[in-house]
């Protein structure tokens, strides 16, 4: 497969596309029924399917019985845990295994000509990004998963969150599930802007951005906290008219769905000829210039917040122009508050 047919590979051996990434032809005026009806296909597929499965074969196969889950109990927890962790590594290990150790496609469609594994770095424990990473996704990561998806079982069990019948509400149901990657979109673009603020980056997110080439173990690396926040998208389900079913939907979509943004190749190649899209390269460029593409651009927020960064050219020199103008504010307010203290 030519991966110079679709985009560019620079000195330093980084790829870049050499379309533009584009936002969600959603949430625009007019609407776009065309760009909508041509976009459609790629909402569902492969990723938003993969993820919703999963929740209904959890339903059918791994969550205990109503009766179980009203009374909290170790037991179901640790069961729920051990799923959870073989899932995660099964998932996330088969991109690492194809990806970047049997590095069955090499570094085509690679952002980062550099693989992970090649250097040390000290910002790491044990100086290795993937042994950190994955000790972060296991410790923390998949506990504070579970630990969520325990409480909000309990409560929907329990008739302290909405529990709808498929058979009752059907409508209803449907709408809730389409909407749920565009809930979760929100709620990271609100969490994600918030741990940006300096406190915040700097004892919480700056665990994830350690991996400023991000591998598929970067996905879930992150500080407890923002383990909390990012994976607390399943508590909407306690007043959406919705069920279990759609809940573990929306915490599969944080789980398993943080995995295409951080596979660091932009297409990943299945069989002799067939490409999937990762949609990664919005993401990517948030973890190369952190100011940059907050959201996942399902919502145009960054857009509207000027903070989006599409990759090319004119969005480079956008982020720059960004840049000078808050470089000349803080020096114009240092100045001003050196002219105040001269003339005390
Ligand atoms: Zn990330
Ligand atoms: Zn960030």
């Amino acid at each position: 497969m030519d991966d110079l047919k679709y985009g560019t590979r620079n000195k330093r051996g980084d790829w870049a596309p050499n379309k533009p990434v584009e936002t969600a032809p959603l949430f625009v005026f007019p609407p776009k029924l065309l760009a909508i009806a041509k976009w459609l296909p790629h909402y569902f597929f492969p990723w938003n399917v993969i993820f919703a499965a999963s929740a209904v074969a959890y339903w059918a196969l791994i969550i205990p019985s109503v009766e179980t889950l009203q009374t909290l109990s170790v037991g179901w927890a640790l069961w729920l845990y051990a799923v959870n962790a073989a899932c995660v590594f099964l998932f996330y290990g088969a991109f690492e295994l194809h990806l970047y150790v049997l590095k069955r496609q090499e570094n085509r469609f690679k952002y980062n000509g550099k693989f992970p594994a090649d250097q040390k770095n000290n910002v790491f424990w044990f100086d290795r990004q993937n042994v950190d990473n994955m000790l972060r996704t296991f410790l923390s990561g998949v506990t504070i998963w579970t630990g969520i998806e325990v409480v909000m079982l309990w409560a929907h069990a329990n008739g302290y969150a909405p529990w709808l019948s498929f058979s009752e509400n059907p409508w209803t149901l449907a709408l809730v599930a389409l909407v749920v990657p565009v809930i979760h979109e929100f709620h990271f673009f609100c969490i994600h802007r918030l741990i940006h603020t300096p406190f915040l980056y700097k004892w919480v997110h700056s665990v994830h951005h350690n991996s400023v080439n991000p591998s598929p173990w970067s996905s879930l690396s992150m500080h407890p906290v923002e383990h909390i926040l990012y994976l607390g998208t399943a508590f909407y389900h306690l007043i959406l008219p919705s069920n279990p079913i759609l809940m573990l939907y929306q915490l599969h979509y944080a789980g398993f769905g943080a995995i295409p943004g951080h596979v660091g190749f932009d297409k990943v190649e299945v069989g002799e000829d067939k490409l999937v899209d990762s949609h990664a390269y919005a993401h990517y460029l948030h973890h190369k210039y952190f100011e940059v593409n907050y959201g996942d651009a399902l919502i145009p927020l960054d857009k509207w917040f000027g903070t989006w960064h599409d990759g090319s050219a004119d969005g480079e020199a956008r982020m720059q122009e960004r840049y000078r103008k808050r470089k000349e504010r803080l020096s114009a307010r240092k100045a001003s508050s050196e002219l105040q203290g001269a003339a005390k």
